[in-house]
């Protein structure tokens, strides 16, 4: 048997026919940029997070970059990021040309709040929270830290779709940062994000500077960039929202047959924090034998992936803010201890108790 990370194709199957449909329309309309698709997918992207607007842009990336933008953070302003995610988080900081502080998580990979006040100054003006492989992060801390220090939550949720945390939907704690990339549990068929308030100005705001920082066209307020979402791409979600849930249960099915599978000392599984949905993005174990075990799992056929091998503060385009190896331990022993193993909607049980088997014969 021969198991890939992530099969995307088979998530299309199972859905084929309504996507064909939706596909279709969209190509027989006429009409392909900023129009009824993505008006209505905003909204019921909105109506299911229990959110007020949604703005639909060209990425996870931009839905970050805007929403540092459009709360006016800039030079010589800092924001609170996790140290353990993916670079985009951290881009959207520095391309404002504001300062990251990075912050451990804790043994659920989020955000560790215990270590936020340390490093809160008057420089600082939003704390960017990661719901980290698809876990809620434990919002009530943050929420109370930032009341207190009068800082804004940013909510990076390319891997969280879905996710609650005490019941409220992650996204609706702070500003919502959405990414549709294929892979992600809502998934398009192409690049697309979405920024996520309840609060009006803010979703004209970056309703403007998706669009060349114009309301009406050829009337440019400020200077805003192209990040649209398609007609297209919206047509597709629209679809794929309507099933986000039942593919949100799928997942947290084959999460469920990997944790009482799986059964080996040289393994630590993912846990789960009290209060906190996991829609299960990604499926993450740790060993500290890591490159063995990945190089039996590949002579095994099973694909898996180092999400993230490298930590932003050791990347080399963030030489500049002058890191080095042990100034984030938790995040850099994450790093080269964790290792994500397939998962995907249309896995099927023989191809989970396979990469089970295997695992338990390490
Ligand atoms: C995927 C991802 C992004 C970026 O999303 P894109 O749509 O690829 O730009 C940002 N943050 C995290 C945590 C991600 O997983």
């Amino acid at each position: 048997m021969k198991i890939d990370l992530a099969v995307l194709d088979r998530q299309f199957e199972i859905h084929q026919a309504e996507y064909e449909q939706a596909a279709l329309k969209v190509l027989r309309s006429g009409w392909y940029v900023l129009g009824h698709e993505v008006k209505n997918f905003e909204k019921e992207f909105a109506e299911y997070l229990g959110a007020k607007f949604c703005v639909g842009v060209n990425s996870g990336l931009d839905a970050l970059t805007l929403a540092v933008r459009a709360l006016g953070i800039g030079e010589g302003d800092e924001v609170i990021v996790q140290a353990n995610t993916y670079i985009a988080t951290v881009l959207a900081v520095t391309e404002n040309k504001a300062t990251p502080i990075f912050v451990e998580p804790n043994e659920f990979y989020n955000l560790d709040a215990e270590k936020i006040e340390d490093k809160i100054t008057e420089k600082t003006k939003a704390i960017m929270v990661v719901h980290l492989y698809g876990q809620a992060t434990n919002m009530k801390k943050i929420c109370q830290l930032a009341e207190k220090y009068n800082l804004k939550i940013i909510e990076d949720c390319a891997q969280s779709h879905g996710a609650k945390f005490q019941n409220k939907m992650s996204g609706t704690f702070g500003i919502g940062c959405f990414s549709f990339y294929p892979t992600k549990n809502l998934g398009a068929f192409g690049d697309g994000g979405a920024v996520v308030t309840d609060d009006e100005n803010f979703a004209e705001k970056i309703k403007m500077l998706r669009n060349y920082g114009s309301k009406i066209k050829y009337h440019n307020e400020f200077e805003g960039v192209n990040s649209r979402l398609d007609e297209m791409q919206a047509a597709l979600l629209r679809v794929k929202l309507s099933h986000l849930d039942e593919l949100n249960d799928e997942r947290k099915k084959i999460a469920e047959r990997y944790l009482t599978g799986i059964k080996n000392s040289c393994i630590i599984l993912p846990k789960i924090s009290e209060g906190s949905e996991h829609v299960w993005h990604q499926f993450v174990i740790r060993s500290e034998n890591r490159e063995n075990f990945q190089k039996y799992l590949e002579e095994n056929n099973i694909k898996t992936v180092i999400h993230y091998p490298i930590p932003p503060h050791l990347a080399k385009c963030y030489e500049y803010l002058g890191y080095k190896r042990g100034d984030f331990p938790i995040t850099e022993k994450f790093s080269d201890e964790v290792l994500s193993l397939p998962m995907f909607n249309g896995m099927t049980n023989d191809e989970i108790d396979y990469v089970i088997e295997v695992i338990n014969k390490f």
